[in-house]
């Protein structure tokens, strides 16, 4: 496999941007190698700079759930943009969006922005303006985007303020956030036992895909939100990740609403933007009426709601149907069973775990994972070695061991067809 014309791309790159990267992950650092420059995407599958084809399992990490370039998602975005490409006005595309999220959630009102970090971001400000309260509690392990006060390290103690996670974020922007354990009720009950009415919000991910995927614990969740409305605190979910992907709605279909709790306010992004930036934060009416126009909260942004991104989004969510969720989780389940069988032929230990149709593979593990320090157990040489077999036999998975691997509706299910065969022939030489 020749990889000269990514090479010379990635020297170049490297000369104009830092890492020669837009997003870190992306380098290939976890890994090593050379990170391959995509020119073109269909259905399941990525054609880089070389002509070489790739599985796609990444799935521009989540958001192209019905694979790349859709025709009808094409047709639709292609239109929208001849009609023009922004006009900083309100615009249809925008509350057909809206009214589609609000259909499919529990959310009552929704304030569109351009990615997940905005998103998580007015999130907190809405919910501290709210509350009156500045503390808020997030997960270890749990990643909501580059937001200051989100990119904190959990304190030595139980219950600790959380200090910087990244140089350039001050200690007093992370002094009010609370890091505690995943999947760890007590740590949340001693939390709010100190410091309970100071607590603005507590922020999780519906189910945590970004150290690799580790559900809540059953009740789990209910649990935080019976206790943020036990201490006049907000509950927040973010299913920037799991919406509209773990299930048809998100992993609140799977959790809150079979156990009858329902979450405060919710962050999406990824597949609501149809592979463009779009994302948004949502919820209760009375809370989310705070925000600017209506109430003191301020909140903004020149390209919210853009009606090119909408569109993808919403053409994305109405071809989203429920037969597509059954197709996509018998794809998950099929490609689950054919990697955990390679696996344990070559005696390779691992735990695959999974959300919804949301899954990844623990290396090295042998135990269920409940939390970060878990998922810090693997074996991430191992995976290294997986990966790069992967990737040279024509299957491109996520760079890095720590994350979900993503299918789309356009992957066959049937294990005889491309591109699950080239799958299942490229794994006993990779699991070795
Ligand atoms: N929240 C979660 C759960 C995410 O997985 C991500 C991104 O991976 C974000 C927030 C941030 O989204 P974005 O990268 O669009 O800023």
């Amino acid at each position: 496999m020749s990889t000269t014309a990514s090479e010379a791309l990635f020297a170049r790159a490297q000369q104009v941007s830092p890492g020669g990267v837009n997003s870190p992950v992306r380098a290939f650092r976890a890994v090593g190698g050379t990170p391959r420059f995509m020119k073109s995407g269909a259905g399941a599958w990525l054609t880089d700079a070389d002509d070489n084809r790739y599985v796609d399992l990444v799935g521009s990490w989540g958001p192209m759930l019905l694979g790349h370039a859709h025709p009808e998602v094409i047709e639709a975005v292609t239109a929208a943009a001849a009609r023009g490409t922004s006009f900083g006005t309100p615009a249809e595309p925008e509350v057909l969006l809206a009214e589609e999220i609000v259909a499919r959630t529990p959310v009552e009102r929704v304030r569109m922005v351009s990615s997940g970090t905005e998103a998580t971001m007015s999130a907190i400000r809405l919910a501290r303006g709210f509350t009156g309260r500045d503390r808020i509690v997030k997960f270890s392990g749990c990643y909501h985007g580059h937001v200051d006060a989100l990119l904190a390290e959990a304190g030595s103690g139980v219950v600790t303020l959380g200090i910087p996670g990244t140089p350039g974020v001050p200690a007093h922007v992370t002094a009010d956030t609370i890091v505690l354990p995943y999947n760890d009720p007590a740590a949340v009950d001693a939390a709010f036992a100190e410091y309970g009415d100071q607590i603005a919000c507590v922020i999780t991910e519906a189910a945590a895909g970004n150290m690799g995927v580790v559900p809540p614990h059953p009740g789990f969740n209910e649990h935080l939100s019976r206790t943020c409305a036990a201490h006049g605190a907000l509950f927040i979910t973010d299913e920037v990740m799991t919406g509209f992907r773990a299930a048809r709605s998100g992993y609140w279909e799977i959790d809150g609403q079979v156990e009858g709790w329902q979450p405060d306010l919710m962050t999406f992004g990824k597949v609501m933007g149809g592979g463009f930036p779009a994302a948004a934060f949502g919820g209760r009416a009375d809370v989310m009426d705070l925000l600017a126009p209506v109430g003191p909260v301020y909140q903004a942004g020149t390209l919210s709601g853009n009606p090119v991104a909408t569109t993808a989004g919403l053409t994305t969510l109405r071809l989203a149907t429920p037969e597509v969720y059954e197709r996509l989780s018998a794809t998950s389940s099929q490609v689950q069973h054919l990697v955990s069988e390679a696996l344990a032929e070559a005696g390779v230990a691992h735990t695959l775990q999974t959300a919804g149709t949301m899954f990844s593979i623990f290396w090295g593990v042998a135990e269920p994972v409940a939390d970060f320090a878990g998922a810090q157990a693997q074996d991430t040489a191992a995976y290294t070695a997986f990966f790069h077999a992967m990737l040279d036999a024509g299957v491109y998975l996520p760079p890095s061991a720590y994350e979900a691997w993503f299918l789309s509706a356009a992957h066959d299910p049937d294990v005889d067809s491309e591109p699950l065969s080239r799958l299942a022939e490229a794994l006993p030489g990779a699991a070795r």
